[in-house]
């Protein structure tokens, strides 16, 4: 008889989970997984693959626009809100499939329903209790909203991808990722955008060029940015909210959607009866190799707040299979990560911002571009895109790199692997570009920018 019902129980089938599940399986383990809502978590469900469906579905409103530049007669072309979030559930449904089917094949018990840890080896899902040589907790997050009056008429991140209609005006609420790609989305379909952010720049941690010219160009499409002011409470007035500022000003919409930041979704599992050390945000406390604090149960993805990102916590999730299973101990590498924000025009980002550079090396070079692409000589559309590399000094590496324009996220994955590589300035001068495109920027960038005026003021 095994002394155990699995050798490995997951909490959670987001990407983390499952990735750990499979590699896990696939080494011999036997294997179970409890989820309580949707197979393939945040990322597939309400996260980055309904989200860059629906900036698709925004970004026709411009294209409609410029195919007039290139002799194109388009009819006044009609949005319908049902037919893209029917469409969109119907991909989303295929995909939860295909993650159950993933995991049938990897042969995995997926087990329907909540999981609570009753010992360090032993998990309940409802009347069942099943124990376990190793735990994995994947419980990913959850959006939060600060605590005022009228807090719970906004909705969050997790509502807006289920409207019953798009909202004629809506008003969106922080600064981070999901705020600006949701104030994209709704602006692109059609909606009247207030983008409200509590500090004086959003995007707070991307490079200052990109935060400004992102915010420039937001601007110019029409979406209505209110920095340095914040939300004191919302009501009901006349079948609209009606939101009272920081600065003593109204504005009302029929729709306020909070993108305030998410938490770990760690609140009821009992990790405190079981020695399981969380931050005070929630976040499972983990090494290097994703070990919580007790030997046999590990954490990764969004519950231990690192990097939070799906492809991180794929590694992550790999990592921990390879490490217990495989008998080849691996760490996730959290460093020179890659990330993308589909905003409009979107951003693509790999290594240090020119502030961190500045902090680690002091002097750096920096090289930056911002032009009219060529698509829109024809289009007559106003926007630029933004190109920029930091250079260590000394080793004449590139060590940052960040673009504001369209493809951000294609363009940016490839120049990751050169920043990951160690690759030089030169060998970035001595790689052909591509004519004509964007990206071949990159490789012939030669002036360096002048040293910045030391008295210039940089929001933070
Ligand atoms: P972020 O942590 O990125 O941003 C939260 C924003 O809300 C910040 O601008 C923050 O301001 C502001 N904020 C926090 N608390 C308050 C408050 N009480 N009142 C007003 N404003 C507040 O969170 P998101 O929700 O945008 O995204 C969560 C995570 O999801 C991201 O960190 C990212 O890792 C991931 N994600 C990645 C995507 C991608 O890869 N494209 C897309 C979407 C999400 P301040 O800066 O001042 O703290």
């Amino acid at each position: 008889m095994p002394k155990f019902d699995y050798d490995l129980f997951v909490i959670g089938a987001g990407s983390g989970g499952v990735r750990a599940a499979r590699i896990s399986a696939g080494h011999g383990a036997k294997v179970a997984v409890a989820e309580e809502r949707y197979l393939g978590g945040t990322c597939v469900n309400v996260g980055c693959v309904p989200k860059k469906l629906l900036v698709y579905a925004a970004h026709y409103a411009e294209d409609f626009e410029d195919a007039s530049g290139f002799g194109w007669t388009v009819a006044k072309p009609e949005f319908d809100w049902g037919s893209l979030i029917a469409a969109k559930d119907k991909e989303i449904k295929r995909l939860n499939g295909v993650y159950k089917k993933m995991l049938d094949n990897a042969g995995v018990d997926v087990i329907e329903g909540t999981a609570h840890l009753t010992g360090t080896n032993q998990i309940s899902v409802g009347e069942r209790t099943y124990s376990a040589k190793f735990i994995l907790i994947a419980c990913g997050g959850w959006p939060t909203v600060p605590e005022f009056p009228g807090h719970d008429l906004a909705i969050t991140s997790n509502e807006a991808f289920f409207l019953n209609q798009l909202p004629e005006s809506v008003i969106v609420v922080g600064g981070g990722y999901i705020a600006v790609e949701f104030a994209g989305i709704f602006h692109g379909l059609g909606s009247r955008v207030s983008q409200i952010y509590r500090g004086p720049l959003f995007l707070r941690g991307f490079d200052q060029d990109v935060r400004k010219t992102l915010a420039e160009e937001m601007t110019n499409k029409g979406i209505d940015l209110k920095f340095n002011q914040n939300i004191e409470r919302i009501e009901h007035q006349n079948g609209r909210l009606e939101a009272r500022m920081t600065d003593g000003t109204s504005a009302s919409a029929d729709t306020i959607m909070y993108a305030t930041g998410r938490r770990p979704k760690t609140g009821n599992l009992g990790l405190q009866n079981i020695g399981v050390q969380t931050r005070e945000n929630g976040a499972i406390v983990v090494d290097a190799y994703s070990r919580s604090t007790v030997k046999n149960i590990y954490a990764v993805g969004d519950c231990t707040d690192r990097i939070n990102l799906t492809p991180v916590a794929i590694k992550e999730g790999h990592a921990v299979a390879e490490t217990i299973f495989n008998d080849n101990p691996t760490r996730p590498d959290h460093i020179d990560v890659p990330s993308a924000v589909f905003s409009q025009p979107s951003i693509g980002s790999v290594g240090l911002t020119e502030d961190q550079a500045r902090e680690k090396f002091g002097p750096v070079d920096v090289y930056k571009s911002r032009f009219r692409p060529m698509k829109h000589t024809l289009s007559g559309r106003a926007e630029t895109t933004m190109m920029k590399l930091i250079v260590a000094p000394q080793s004449e590496r590139v060590i940052g790199c960040h673009m504001v324009g369209p493809d951000a996220a294609e363009i940016i994955q490839g120049i990751a692997i050169a920043i990951k590589s160690g690759a030089t300035k030169s060998q970035f001068d001595a790689t052909m570009g591509i004519h004509p495109s964007a990206a071949e920027e990159f490789v012939t960038m030669r002036i360096k920018e002048p040293e910045p005026d030391a008295c210039e003021s940089v929001p933070v």
